[in-house]
């Protein structure tokens, strides 16, 4: 596991090499420190070019992730801390684990998590925890607003929030009910959805796949252009790059 400052030297080091001798489609994971290839894969929308990292398995998101990880967390006594991660990521599990002084796993319907808990209804006492994280969530959350209500309640005071749900065009379209071949997702999300939480947080701060080095492969490059009948209402969206936004809300 790298260490955030060393993420940024190596990889401004690594940029230049690629500028001096052209080095094409080879990318290095902040999360694993891999160097090379990355692979790609074929979700129902079609092929995800460079997707996975081989060393670690990271996606786009989880390695945008880690760099505004990298830019929230250097500066916290988190030792001091306690955190509830939501639905948990095996590699950020490793990372909060060693740098929180109290962590806490959570999700509805998991097994390997301390405790099960309804986003929407949690059996968490007010001002609980300082710091919450829930990648990929309220996607699949019908009632969001009562979930964000309730994130905002187990927060302290000045508590922090990272709640990046999937971009897939401009607006966020709600259905009527779970999407069974869009793992039950009740909605697809837009760059309009984290306006939603300006209604929650103090301040949300909005990090995007543009704000950090390309040498990390954070955009998701997919042909979104066509309309899957399986997926009625997701939208076709032109182009074959796709930015990736990660919200972090402060209370
Ligand atoms: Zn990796």
């Amino acid at each position: 596991m790298m260490d955030f400052k060393r993420v940024l030297i190596k990889s401004s080091m690594l940029s230049l090499f690629h500028r001096i001798f052209n080095v094409k489609n080879c990318f290095q994971c902040p999360i694993c420190d891999y160097y090379g290839k990355f692979e790609s894969f074929g979700p129902e929308t079609g092929v995800r070019k460079n997707a996975r990292c081989p060393g670690c398995g990271s996606l786009e998101r989880h390695r945008l992730q880690y760099l505004v990880l990298g830019e929230t967390i250097p500066g916290l006594n988190t030792r001091a801390m306690s955190m509830l991660h939501f639905a948990p990521e095996f590699f950020f599990r490793r990372i909060f684990r060693e740098k929180f002084g109290i962590y806490v796993t959570a999700d509805l319907l998991a097994e390997d998590v301390d405790r099960k808990e309804d986003l929407t209804h949690m059996s968490f006492g007010d001002n609980s925890f300082d710091f919450l994280y829930a990648s990929h969530v309220l996607e699949h959350v019908q009632d969001d607003c009562k979930a964000l209500a309730e994130i905002k309640r187990v927060l302290k005071p000045k508590g922090i929030a990272i709640l990046p749900v999937p971009i897939i065009g401009e607006k966020t379209i709600e259905y009527s009910k779970p999407n069974p071949h869009e793992f039950d997702h009740v909605r697809s999300t837009g760059k309009d959805y984290y306006e939603k939480y300006k209604a929650h947080f103090k301040t949300v701060k909005l990090y995007s796949s543009s704000d950090f080095n390309p040498l990390h492969q954070l955009h998701v490059y997919e042909d979104r252009s066509k309309k899957i009948a399986s997926m009625p209402l997701r939208p076709a969206v032109s182009g074959d790059k796709h930015e990736d936004i990660v919200p972090v809300c402060f209370k």
